[in-house]
């Protein structure tokens, strides 16, 4: 998988991204990136990338020009995504989508900064609008790397654990997690449930989803209705 990154920070890159599993699959070399800095491509000396916005009204836009000249800059940009309060949410199952034939797939990703990017860019590339949640970031960057460490981490062999541990996941089971433990049995006069420590995996797995339909009725019940669609 290779990444694409356009952004006006360079230097947050490759940020999280530099560590833990994500970080030792990028030193393999499963994935790859390549930061381009959108300033390269300025109207000036100055270095603006941005304008005020036609119709009035306060904060900048990022430039068509700017953009255009930057995209046009990469020789195989795979599919768009710029990173937006306007697109859909992005969820475990679209990263499925995203990650699922690893193998040649190219993305680019544009990092937003000041109000957005002129409409005109979104339109003339058929750029896919992508959100990470309901709420405002002060830019793209965070939400590349969310993308960016989603899809990764799904790739064959860059978890420790294989498929397995994915496949266990909160909402790749349909629901929530079950309440984890782990050694030591008695921490501060609180047990672990018997039904875990008495070895017997029939139990053990009821056990689990009966915590998970509970949680997941408890907190996310928006989540059992989505899966029964
Ligand atoms: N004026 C915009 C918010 C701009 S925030 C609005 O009201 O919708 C600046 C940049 O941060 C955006 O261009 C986008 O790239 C990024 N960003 C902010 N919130 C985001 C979110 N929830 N998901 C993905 N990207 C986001």
């Amino acid at each position: 998988m290779h990444f694409n990154i356009l952004t006006v920070f360079p230097e947050m890159f490759p940020g999280t991204l530099g560590g833990g599993v994500v970080g030792r699959a990028l030193a393999n070399g499963i994935w790859s990136y390549k930061v381009i800095n959108i300033r390269d491509f300025a109207i000036n000396e100055y270095g603006s990338v941005d304008d005020t916005q036609f119709g009035g009204g306060a904060g900048m836009v990022m430039r068509p020009d700017v953009l255009g000249a930057a995209l046009d800059s990469i020789e195989n940009p795979g599919k768009i995504i710029y990173f937006s309060p306007r697109g859909p949410r992005l969820t475990q199952k679209m990263v499925r989508g995203f990650a699922e034939t690893p193998e040649n797939q190219v993305y680019t990703l544009l990092c937003g900064r000041y109000e957005g990017i002129d409409q005109r860019v979104i339109d003339t590339y058929g750029i896919m609008e992508l959100s990470i949640g309901d709420y405002i970031l002060s830019g793209g960057e965070i939400a590349a790397q969310v993308f960016v460490d989603s899809a990764v981490r799904l790739i064959n062999n860059v978890l420790g654990g294989g498929e397995e541990s994915t496949a266990e996941e909160s909402f790749e089971i349909g629901g929530l997690e079950w309440p984890l433990y782990t050694r030591p049995s008695v921490w501060r006069g609180q047990s672990v449930p018997e039904v875990l420590l008495s070895g017997h995996h029939g139990n053990i797995e009821r056990w689990r989803k009966q915590q998970s339909d509970i949680i997941t009725k408890q907190r996310r019940p928006d989540l059992i209705k989505e899966n029964k669609k």
